[in-house]
């Protein structure tokens, strides 16, 4: 009950707008690659055991799935009141307590909450080359089916990191049993299997879209991803570098019965969308501005779509020129960071910071209810000569949303 109030008053207070604290998420597969704005002295925060802190996650209701992690790992929480005494609730609390007042009923009923994970990753160097399961196999399992969206922030990418390419896909050409034996020579060092794929150079500014099915390994830009709630996942490389991958990172989401079964595991690619000789023009994403960019322009204002493609969620970047005053209006509950200047959204001070301590607050970090959505947000650059800067992710049931890349 007092949670429920207190969630009320942060409505309240807020008009709509709720205030959250960064969640970091460490894993011990993966080195860091520190540009997350993290003080550097708390990337080993949580002990080197759990791994560097290289990911962030935003308006998060899922729990990091890492062996050893405390029980709110990767959760948002909505902080309550001012920075000094303030008061801390889960977002997922949040919704599931307010989920029609926060998301709207259509949204609940029909897709039962808030289904996407958001977060920047930042590592050193590439994550293995893996796929996430397609409904009919991650069902086996008991899981959900996992497409993913990517954007490279200008404003985090400076630096671009050892490796800023990213395999996709498999070669024209490429033949089941090539992978089979791939799967075969598992445990005789690395397998081979970045043989049969392509690597394409990654562009800060611009993103990808991966269905189910399709395999990647991502590679060192800062990435901001968009994607459906669901941590299913098989590993096809088994080694990186000279760092061994497992072989339980392959099979640990495959039914115990199917794990020596390579037909059923090379089924789990989707061979038609892998070998696409057109990769690279049907899951590569373009932003494009949301209006005329001239007219949006002399209101204080540019809109780009940065994710889309998908009912299932989509993301905008949006940028709110020096001293300018705008109220902007979307048609879905969204959550936003700012990546780049200083101002004021709603009644929220917000800042893109610098460096961040380990367990401290941030003003970087607001959750937009619907109706507030709806009726427009007031953000104010304060700024006489840099850009106020943010990335605003969506759930699923936005209207607006472009359902596929040839709309832009
Ligand atoms: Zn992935």
């Amino acid at each position: 009950m007092r949670k429920a109030n207190l969630i009320l008053k942060a409505l309240e207070d807020g008009t709509g707008i709720l205030r959250l604290a960064p969640a970091w998420v460490p894993r011990d597969f993966l080195a860091p690659g520190r540009r997350l704005k993290l003080a550097p002295e708390d990337i080993y925060a949580l002990g080197v055991q759990r791994g560097g802190i290289d990911e962030r996650w935003l308006a998060s209701t899922v729990k990091a799935n890492n062996p050893g992690a405390p029980e709110d790992e990767g959760l948002s929480y909505v902080v309550i009141g001012d920075s000094e005494k303030a008061e801390k609730i889960l977002l997922k609390e949040a919704i599931s307590e307010f989920g029609e007042t926060i998301l709207g009923k259509d949204v609940v009923r029909k897709y039962g909450g808030w289904t996407v994970l958001t977060k920047f990753f930042d590592n050193e160097g590439p994550i293995p080359f893996h796929l996430h399961q397609k409904e009919e196999h991650a069902k086996k399992v008991g899981q959900a089916s996992k497409p993913e969206a990517y954007y490279f922030p200008v404003q985090l990418n400076m630096v671009e990191g050892r490796f800023p390419y990213t395999f996709f896909g498999l070669n024209p050409g490429t033949k089941k049993s090539d992978i089979k034996k791939c799967i075969e020579k598992w445990e005789q060092g690395d397998n081979g299997i970045l043989g049969y794929s392509r690597a394409y150079r990654l562009e800060p500014g611009t993103g990808w879209l991966v269905q189910a099915g399709i395999l990647h390994a991502p590679g060192t830009l800062v990435t901001y991803e968009v994607q459906k709630a669901s941590d299913i996942y098989a590993m096809y490389q088994s080694m990186v570098g000279d760092k061994r991958v497992s072989k339980d990172l392959l099979l640990s989401n495959v039914p115990p019965e199917l794990r020596s079964d390579l037909d059923y595991i090379v089924d789990m690619i989707d061979w038609e969308l892998n070998v696409d000789p057109k990769f690279k023009s049907h899951h590569h994403t373009k932003p494009f501005f949301t209006e005329n960019p001239e007219e949006t322009r002399k209101d204080g204002y540019t809109q780009k779509w940065i994710v889309y493609g998908t009912e299932e969620f989509s993301a905008k970047e949006l940028t709110v020129l020096p001293n300018a005053k705008v109220k902007i209006r979307d048609e879905g509950a969204y959550g936003l960071v700012v990546v780049q200047g200083h101002g004021e959204i709603g009644k929220f001070e917000v800042e893109a910071p610098t460096m961040i301590r380990f367990g401290e607050l941030t003003s970087d970090e607001l959750f937009v209810s619907v109706e507030a959505a709806k009726e427009g947000v007031w953000i104010v650059n304060k700024s006489k000569v840099e850009n106020l800067v943010m990335l605003k992710h969506f759930g699923p049931g936005n209207p607006a949303t472009p359902k596929n890349l040839s709309n832009a």
